[in-house]
């Protein structure tokens, strides 16, 4: 995947069409076009990372501004009393995007394990 082709990549520039709800110099967070829950929204790292499987320790900075901005969401949301964090990483645990993001799902009640 080149990162001119990377859909996320391509919202972080503004290049293709997202509801972005917050954006600093590290992190974009914008609302899943599919949502599973009544607040679904990514947080993903600005720059170009495939998943967790590729982080370095010179991501650690970015990939802690994911967790900062996901506090910052939630209460924005209204969500902060429950919500729950996804990172798929690969195929077989569901990543379909290969853009490092975090779910951020709540607005209703959620199950464990998951599926
Ligand atoms: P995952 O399966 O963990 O890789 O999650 C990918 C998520 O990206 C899914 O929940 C999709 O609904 C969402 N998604 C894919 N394309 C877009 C897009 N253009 N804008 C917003 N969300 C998207």
């Amino acid at each position: 995947m080149r990162k001119q082709d990377c859909v996320f990549c391509r919202i972080v520039r503004g290049e293709a069409p997202a509801q972005i709800i917050y954006q600093d110099e590290q992190v974009t967070a914008f609302r899943d076009l599919n949502p599973q829950s009544p607040t679904h929204v990514l947080i993903v790292p600005n720059r170009h990372i495939s998943g967790v499987a590729e982080v370095d320790q010179e991501d650690a900075a970015v990939l802690g501004q994911l967790f900062v901005v996901a506090r910052r969401v939630a209460e924005q949301e209204h969500v902060a009393d429950g919500f729950r964090l996804v990172v798929n990483n690969g195929r077989p645990a569901g990543q379909s995007v290969f853009h490092l993001h975090v779910h951020l799902l709540g607005g209703r009640a959620m199950g464990w394990p998951p599926g």
